[in-house]
């Protein structure tokens, strides 16, 4: 089978914003390999996913 729709087939970063059930909405991705891990340059947290995790330098 040869889907070539997209160059993701199966997305796990269900945090991404682009990521419908496991299938990449984005059409166009940019992806990053570094060993056995490939790793999406285009992935954007989703919207209200959460708040908390702003990132901060706390310097006490
Ligand atoms: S943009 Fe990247 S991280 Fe987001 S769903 Fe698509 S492949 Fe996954």
């Amino acid at each position: 089978m040869n889907d070539d729709k997209s160059m993701v087939s199966r997305c796990d970063a269900t945090t991404c914003r682009f990521n419908d059930d496991h299938n990449c909405t984005a059409g166009q991705v940019e992806i990053s390999m570094s060993g056995q891990t490939a790793q999406c340059m285009t992935f954007i947290p989703a919207e209200g996913m959460s708040d908390t995790q702003s990132v901060r330098a706390d310097h006490h």
